[in-house]
């Protein structure tokens, strides 16, 4: 076995001179502009990790369907010319289906009543599944007068499918469609 190092030979030989270092004029401590540079590139060089992490992760495919979907603020979400908005319990009903439909796609209909460029969702209809994976779901269309029927989507997966869109064109089930990939970030289509 090899001997354990002493205490002393572990120590980094570093001699700190503290009267030298405090008689420093002010000037020097002021970053050089090589040093200003280094620190560009090393915030650049993050970012750009940050940024291609992100990517791999999420998939190309993920980035416009984030920059394009709404995340629900204090006073609801926009949608066209008018704002979302939920009545109480019922953004709280939304997670907790979502919660109860964790891994799988599912589907639900938002109803409620538009006044004065205000939709309110007044209550969640959840639609007879027929049958849901982790990424489709098939079910029994929205009863009539919906105002939105959403469809979940794995995280942060918001880009309506092709399949999505031709389901849209064979049978339209409400006035708005959207895409919910993260608790209260929706993608109308
Ligand atoms: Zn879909």
């Amino acid at each position: 076995m090899a001997p354990l190092l002493s205490a002393n030979e572990e120590e980094i030989p570093f001699d700190i001179n503290e009267d030298e270092i405090l008689a420093k004029p002010l000037d020097d401590a002021k970053p050089s502009k090589l040093k200003k540079a280094a620190a560009a590139f090393a915030a650049f060089l993050l970012f750009f990790l940050i940024v291609s992490y992100s990517v791999a992760f999420l998939g190309m495919d993920s980035i416009p369907g984030l920059i394009k979907s709404r995340q629900m603020d204090v006073y609801g979400i926009p949608l066209g010319d008018s704002m979302l908005v939920f009545s109480e319990g019922i953004y709280d009903e939304i997670v907790s289906y979502a919660n109860e439909n964790e891994g799988v796609e599912t589907k639900f209909c938002l109803m409620g009543e538009r006044k004065d460029g205000i939709i309110t969702v007044t209550s969640l209809f959840k639609p007879l599944i027929i049958a849901q994976d982790f990424k489709s779901v098939t079910s029994k269309p929205c009863p009539e007068g919906t105002i939105v029927s959403v469809h979940t989507h794995p995280l942060l997966h918001c880009t309506p499918s092709i399949q999505d869109y031709r389901a849209l064109h064979s049978s339209q089930d409400s006035e708005y469609n959207a895409v919910m990939c993260e608790r209260g970030r929706f993608y109308f289509y």
